[in-house]
């Protein structure tokens, strides 16, 4: 399958010049219900693309099957719709687009970009950098993790909050696993490929991501994707001075409390304030009054939540 031109079939992507000038996204992965972080993303995203005229898409993460938390996605489908966040076309599943992913990791192998690997993680070094012992031992892929090789080279971009970011590929980052051992297709791979099939330009998300961005960025460039603008909004933290996470199991958004969680949300974003009404015109308000001059800069917010 040739992936180099996004399907003609979305309703919000056109090919080539075409291409809107703001598509964004909000991307959850269902390990856990969403929280409080979650809807700081959601409306970030979701007001910054609405403020650019732009079309805003939902996309479910949920490639990694052990990591799905029960109920989890039902609960975030329920959260959109108690926010009433209103996405610009189906909301999509990663689960479903295995066979998209395989044929990029094929389209790679072709472009000899990638190799499959048997080490196993306690073989890496202490600081976790895939030296790249695998590297030219032409395994066959079946049944081995799958990994992208990278080049001698810096890769930068300028965030807009974070400003200037850069990761030097081989000693920041090495050669980083798409598909595991176990079949199950890497976050990293899966994002890249589906931010561009989705016409996705501009991604507004946690600052826990940022360090992803350089490794999403070189992985684009491999396959010849155009370059998206970030934004990494900063984390919520809970009292014991760690981000909320599904992980540690940050308390699930309480959803007959919608407007008022939109209005803390808000707040904690710097935004001004808007008065409590319905979620669907308090986003109103929020995008009509949104600056992304306000949002607080670094990678955590001040306060607990
Ligand atoms: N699925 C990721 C998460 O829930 C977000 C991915 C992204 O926005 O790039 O943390």
């Amino acid at each position: 399958m040739l992936l180099n031109n996004p399907p003609s079939t979305s309703p919000c992507v056109k090919e080539g010049d075409n291409r809107m000038a703001y598509v964004g996204r909000f991307a959850p992965s269902p390990t856990g219900p969403l929280h409080f972080g979650s809807l700081i993303t959601a409306i970030a995203s979701y007001c910054d693309a609405r403020a650019h005229l732009g079309s805003w898409l939902v996309r479910i993460e949920d490639t990694d099957i052990p990591r799905i938390y029960p109920g989890s996605e039902d609960h975030i489908l329920r959260a959109l719709d108690a926010f009433q966040f209103e996405p610009d076309a189906d909301i999509i599943f990663q689960k479903d687009r295995i066979d998209i992913y395989e044929a990029v990791i094929e389209q790679l192998h072709q472009q000899g970009a990638v190799y499959a690997c048997q080490c196993r993680r306690k073989m890496l070094g202490s600081n976790h950098i895939y030296m790249g012992t695998c590297r030219d031992l032409a395994l066959p892929l079946e049944n081995q993790a799958i990994r992208v090789k990278v080049d001698n080279q810096t890769i930068c971009f300028t965030d807009r909050l974070q400003g200037r970011h850069c990761s030097q590929l081989q000693q920041d980052l090495g050669d980083f696993v798409l598909k595991r051992r176990d079949g199950i297709m890497n976050y990293q791979l899966a994002v890249v490929v589906d931010d561009y099939l989705q016409g996705i330009t501009h991604v507004v998300r946690g600052a826990d991501l940022l360090d992803n961005t350089e490794r999403q960025i070189w992985l684009g460039k491999l396959l010849g994707y155009p370059e998206l603008q970030y934004m990494h909004l900063p984390l919520a933290m809970n009292d014991q001075g760690r981000k909320l996470s599904k992980q540690n199991r940050a308390q699930a958004l309480d959803l007959t409390q919608a407007s008022q969680l939109l209005q803390q949300a808000l707040l904690a974003l710097h935004q001004p304030r808007v008065e409590l009404d319905t979620p669907a015109n308090m986003l109103k308000q929020a995008i009509a009054q949104w600056d992304v001059t306000f949002i607080p800069h670094g990678t955590e917010l001040q306060g607990t939540y």
